[in-house]
Formats: C-alpha cells, structure tokens, sequence
C-alpha cells in the first residue's frame, strides 16, 4: 500500500490533495497534515474519498514530525508548507526513512536569501540513507527545469540563453492581494534582482529592469519585469553552457502601486519592531490583513502564461525555441477549487510525487528536478492539466521590440 503525506494545507496543498486523490491507483492511501487540523478537514470534505485522511502536525517540530511519519510510514512527503519549513521536513524524513519533494528553496525566516546551499549539503545523508530528495517540482521552479531538460535533451546541442516568463494576465478583483502565501510573495519580490550572466550573477535593483511581453493564444500583452528566482541558480549550474539566464514576471501598476507605498511605510520589512511592548515583524502583520491566497479561487478570471524562451545550437545552426503552457483560473476552480497559480504549483507537486512512486524517478541523493529525465513528466503534463505547447520563434521577443 503505498502512502503519501501532504504538509501543508494552503492554496497549493489544496490542489495537491485534489490531484493525488484523482489517481488512487498510484497514490493509495494520501494524509494531508498542517499545523491547523481544521483546515485540512475542509479540504478533505471538498474531496470527500475515503483514501483520504488528515492529522495535526508542526512541521517545525522535528520530533513531532518523525514520530508522525514513524506511524504512519508513508512512502515519501510532499512538502507544500512554507520554504522556513524545508530543512526540518527534510530531517524528519532521514529520521523515519521516508523519501522527500518541495516545490521552493529553503529561506531562514529571519533574512529572505533564496539559496539552495542548505539544502545540497544534505545529499550525502540522504544518499547514504538510500532516500530521495526532489526539490523544486512546483512550476517556477518545477515545470520551468522540466521544460530546460527537454530543450536540452530533444532540441538543443547547446543551451546559450534562457528566458523563463512568467505572466499571471488573471484578475481576482482585490484591491491588492497575492496570489501565493503573501510573506513569501513580497520578499521574493522585494529582494534585489540577479540574473546570470557570463559566469556569474549580476545584481540590479528590484523591479529596475522591465519590458512589454505578448502572449502567444491571445492571452494579451503584459508588463514583465526581471527578477532573480531559485532556479536560476540550479539550472546555470546543471547547464553550464548557458551565458545568460534571465526570470522575468508580469505585475500590474496597480499590485506594483500598493507594494510601492507599503515598502515605503516600511509594512513590508522583515525586522521586527516592538509594537506595545510586543515584537512584531511588519510583513507578517501585513500577512494577516491581506486576503488569504486560497480564498481567491472563485474570484479570479484569465489565464496565466509561463514558459521558457530558449536560444542556442543544434547541428551547428541557430535555434530559439518557445515552450509553455497557458492555464485558466475559472477552469482550475472548476476542477479543485482553486485559482490557477497554486493549480500550476500543485499539480507539478503531484507528478513529481507520481514519478517517484512509479519508481521513474527513484535516485538516492538530493536532486533538482531538471536533474531527472524529463520525457514522463512531460507526457503527464499533459495528461494531468498542464498541457504545453512547443514553437520555433524567428526572432527573439525580448529583444525586438
Ligand atoms: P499558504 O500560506 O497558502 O499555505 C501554507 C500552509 O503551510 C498553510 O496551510 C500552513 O498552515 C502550513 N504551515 C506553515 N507552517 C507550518 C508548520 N510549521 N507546520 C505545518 N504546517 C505549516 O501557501 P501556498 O499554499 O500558497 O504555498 C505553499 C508552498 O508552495 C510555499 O512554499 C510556496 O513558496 C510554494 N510555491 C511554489 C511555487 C512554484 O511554482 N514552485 C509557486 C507558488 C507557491 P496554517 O494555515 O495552519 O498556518
């Protein structure tokens, strides 16, 4: 019988929960456990299978947590908690033998640095362990490393540029309102920018860099802005070839006004000021006025577009290459209950687990997912949601025009 526990039980383990419980075949009996019981309850009653089942846990709590999964002796977690909770999880899986996914780097709470030294340096356990570790396996990171494997694998000789573009063209109808956990949306945001380039990564002030982007199928043209995302960091290192690696996200005025004035009355902060005797951190107090991510799914209408613009070699020609995949909010609600940003998290988090239950991706260690072969992912891409589409560009969007 082969089990699963979800941690985590927001926007993106909502979705998970969905997805696994879609294939009871491969995923035969599923937990989903967070640190508030009640809301694992809610989802499982949308869900209503009895393969399905929930429990309390503190991820933080290592001890906690491994006598959990010394219980319940699943086959491997799917981490869709917060990134502070990535080492801890990982810890408790060596202590109870259970293989380990998340979908985004870890980040000490107290200084947002998206780096994934802390979690490499546990691939000697886990080898020696005998267990895996797949980090990233969300979209951005997750189907963006998928999506460069390929390339590299079917289209290319040589990978020399990559741009991953990230357009979210939906509207939820809020004022200001993140679409993922919004502490972690708006220190990722905030942070200074870094892309790669000739060796090493350059840095640029935050939202300095930006240019008008239109989406293939009509899905319109955006304002996208560069920023620096985990896995530039990976996929620079894993494909060396590449010179220039650039992320770039679509914002509106409106969300980039409301973040402007925030940052400037310094609610976005992360050290902690003494508030009536009290020590709060800002954008924690801002996290709990802004509205929940997971409570944006009825509301929100368009579609998202991510992709990877791609430019290099094959048989000594030059090539740029498109592949990506365009999803819709009102569509992802209908199916999980869900908008489309944690749809397109979530589901990539179930196909990485199915890989690993299937024993298609089973490497002791600590890997990035563009470190397994990407055909089955990308045939379950589509088989699960996610479909993606590939072309060849006559000339490069980001740079003509
Ligand atoms: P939410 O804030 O909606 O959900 C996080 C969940 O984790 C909550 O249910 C919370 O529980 C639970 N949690 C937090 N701390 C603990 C703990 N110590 N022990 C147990 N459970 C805990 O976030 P999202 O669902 O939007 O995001 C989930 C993850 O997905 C994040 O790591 C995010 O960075 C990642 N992500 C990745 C993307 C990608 O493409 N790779 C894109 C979007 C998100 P409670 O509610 O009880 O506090």
């Amino acid at each position: 019988m082969k089990k699963v526990i979800i941690i985590g039980a927001g926007g993106v383990g909502g979705v998970v929960a969905h997805k696994c419980a879609q294939l009871p075949e491969v995923f035969e009996e599923i937990v989903l456990a967070s640190r508030t019981q009640s809301k694992c309850d809610q989802i499982a009653a949308q869900i209503g299978k009895d393969h399905l089942r929930t429990a309390q846990v503190d991820a933080d709590n290592v001890e906690e947590l491994t006598a959990l999964l010394k219980v319940e002796k699943p086959f491997m977690v799917i981490n869709v908690a917060l990134p502070y909770q990535d080492l801890h999880i990982m810890d408790a899986c060596l202590n109870a033998g259970v293989h380990y996914l998340d979908t985004a780097n870890y980040e000490p709470p107290e200084e947002a640095k998206f780096e994934y030294k802390w979690q490499w340096a546990y691939q000697d356990k886990f080898k020696q362990a005998g267990l895996m570790a797949l980090l990233g396996s969300g979209f951005d990171p997750g189907v963006t490393g998928v999506y460069t494997a390929y390339a590299a694998k079917h289209h290319f000789d040589e990978i020399e540029t990559l741009d991953i573009v990230d357009v979210n063209g939906g509207n939820h109808g809020h004022p200001f309102a993140t679409n993922f956990n919004p502490e972690i949306n708006i220190r990722e945001v905030t942070a200074e920018c870094r892309h790669w380039e000739n060796g090493k990564f350059v840095g640029t002030p935050a939202m300095s860099e930006n240019l008008s982007f239109t989406c293939p199928e009509g899905v319109g043209t955006y304002s996208i802005y560069r920023m620096y995302h985990e896995e530039l960091e990976s996929l620079t290192k894993h494909f060396p070839t590449i010179k220039k690696a650039q992320f770039w996200m679509s914002f509106s005025e409106n969300y980039l006004k409301h973040l402007e004035v925030l940052g400037n009355i310094g609610m976005t902060s992360i050290e902690p000021v003494n508030f009536e005797g009290r020590e709060i951190v800002p954008l924690q107090f801002l996290k709990a006025l802004l509205p929940d991510p997971a409570s944006l799914g009825p509301r929100t209408k368009g579609r998202t577009c991510i992709g990877n613009i791609i430019r290099g070699t094959k048989d000594g020609k030059e090539k740029l290459y498109y592949v990506y995949n365009i999803c819709d909010h009102e569509a992802c609600y209908a199916e999980v209950q869900s908008q489309a940003i944690s749809y397109t998290t979530g589901v990539p988090a179930m196909i990485g687990a199915k890989m690993m239950m299937e024993g298609k991706w089973m490497q002791p260690g600590v890997w990035n997912i563009e470190q397994m072969d990407p055909d089955p992912f990308m045939d379950d891409l589509n088989r699960y949601g996610l479909p993606w589409t590939e072309i060849e560009l006559g000339s490069h969007p980001l740079e003509n025009g």
